[in-house]
């Protein structure tokens, strides 16, 4: 009997919710396709913890630039680079748990040619092995995120936008003379690897 008045009482409530506002009211899945600050940053997120990122590939890639103070490798308040640079910090803070037998990483590691694109060579050639890394996680995520046609085409439009204003901000620094390795950014690693899956391959670097 409590069971079934439940059974009433759910079938009441979702034929509410239904006749209410469908459109207003999405189920988490969809909004969550939509929280770009967080799926941006949990991209990064699970593609470092997938791929079993070494503290050493992290370390070099959010390493600190001497010359202006911020982070050489992500443009400072831009928004793409900003939610990105917080999963680098955060994967990189995880804790470690002395009780996992072995490697206690999920993935296999960076390869050594990843490792060596990211850490040696040419600043631009490092600042593209970077771009691929994110762009691959990014990538990844959205193929999860399974986005509806219209989801898909806000994410493009989106992802255009904050590559704009990360790029705008690239600019204001350059103008200012901050120097360091915003004086030798030509584009935003960061960015061009979230506008990755929409870009079409002769327009990727
Ligand atoms: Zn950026």
């Amino acid at each position: 009997m409590i069971a079934m008045s439940l059974v009433l009482a759910l079938g009441t409530n979702s034929s509410i919710v239904r006749d209410a506002e469908p459109t207003q009211n999405p189920p988490s899945s969809q909004r969550a396709a939509t929280n770009y600050e967080l799926e941006l940053f949990l991209a990064v997120l699970e593609g470092l913890y997938e791929d079993g990122v070494s503290n050493d590939a992290v370390d070099a890639i959010t390493v600190i630039d001497a010359e202006h103070g911020y982070p050489a490798n992500f443009v400072w308040a831009c928004p793409v680079c900003m939610p990105a640079y917080r999963a680098f910090l955060t994967y990189r803070a995880r804790p470690e748990f002395t009780w996992i037998k072995g490697s206690p990483d999920f993935g296999p590691g960076l390869t050594a040619e990843q490792m060596a694109g990211l850490t040696t060579g040419e600043f631009s050639a490092r600042q593209d092995a970077l771009m691929e890394l994110v762009g691959g996680w990014v990538e990844r995520r959205m193929a999860r995120l399974r986005l509806t046609p219209e989801e898909n085409a806000a994410w493009r439009r989106e992802m255009e936008e904050r590559r704009k204003k990360g790029m705008e901000q690239l600019e204001t620094y350059k103008s200012q003379g901050l120097g360091g390795s915003y004086a030798r950014m030509s584009d935003c690693p960061l960015c061009d690897g979230a506008n990755h899956p929409w870009l079409p391959p002769t327009r990727r670097r």
